[in-house]
């Protein structure tokens, strides 16, 4: 699934390409892809392209949005002739002829280029909403885990009196939003924490270092453009990330823990695949 740093990647690269196009068509291969009505966007410029937890949000002028969710296998690819730019979920349809059978939404600009959402498994979205719709939707997510609103009194606070393993707990996008489930295992490692001790159990030091180890891994995701865990489109153009180059535990069961060099472990916490050093992260 694209965590924040791949949805602030490919919201970047959009906002480079598509901010000023002018929508000519908008047409849908799937309907639960799509809510709201295509007529109202068909016609209109967009103003903006931004990024709110792993949301995308592309701005029209007259109070006018489309809110775009990649959730597990979203991809969003804007076309240019021979050039590619954006990302996702990384499958075949980066460079496959498109659209192709996973196409949900394609949109055609007023000057030839195309934008192609392709959610293999359709629990991605795109929405039409006005401004207010678009701050409620917005006022349900706890602040982004690199935004200047995540201090430690807040943290402090969210993970005080809470029970369940601290890695489910950074997970909750109702404490902080748009950390998955890589920079949570990576976050963790370079903290030295356990991803089982329950929340609670923190002590204020430890509380200080995970928030820091947290914006770290974060801002170094963003960095290298997210992370492309699947080898073989690694080396797409446009669209490939490069923290799986720096990635700390997750994925890397058996290899040396970054801390201490012993060998990583994947246990199943919450249903998730969880990697974690179990001799420096206590
Ligand atoms: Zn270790």
């Amino acid at each position: 699934m694209p965590e924040l740093p791949e949805v602030e990647t490919v919201t970047r690269q959009l906002s480079a390409v598509i901010a000023d196009k002018i929508v000519q068509k908008v047409t849908v291969f799937k309907s639960k892809s799509w809510v709201g009505e295509v007529v109202k966007v068909e016609g209109q410029q967009i103003k903006e392209v931004s990024r709110r937890s792993k949301i995308i949000r592309l701005r029209f002028a007259d109070n006018l949005n489309i809110l775009i969710h990649l959730k597990m296998s979203g991809q969003l690819i804007f076309v240019d002739g021979q050039t590619r730019v954006g990302g996702g979920h990384p499958t075949a349809d980066w460079t496959n002829h498109l659209p192709s059978k996973h196409t949900r939404v394609m949109f055609k600009f007023t000057d030839g280029t195309q934008l192609f959402f392709n959610d293999q498994r359709i629990f991605g979205w795109m929405k039409v909403m006005n401004d207010e719709e678009v701050a409620q939707e917005f006022a349900l997510l706890a602040p982004d885990a690199n935004s200047s609103e995540i201090t430690l009194p807040y943290f402090a606070e969210k993970i005080a009196k809470r029970n369940v393993p601290i890695k489910q707990l950074i997970m909750d996008n109702q404490v902080i939003a748009g950390v998955g489930n890589i920079y949570a295992c990576d976050a963790l490692n370079l903290a030295r924490i356990s991803p089982l001790r329950p929340a609670a159990s923190l002590s204020p030091v430890e509380q200080k270092k995970l928030l820091e180890s947290i914006q770290t891994v974060i801002a170094l995701g963003i960095q290298k453009g997210g992370a492309t865990v699947h080898g073989k489109y690694v080396h797409v153009t446009g669209m490939s990330g490069h923290y799986q180059e720096v990635l700390r535990v997750y994925g890397r069961k058996g290899e040396p823990c970054p801390n201490c060099g012993a060998p990583i472990q994947k246990i199943k916490l919450a249903g998730r695949g969880t990697f974690f050093c179990p001799n420096c992260q206590v």
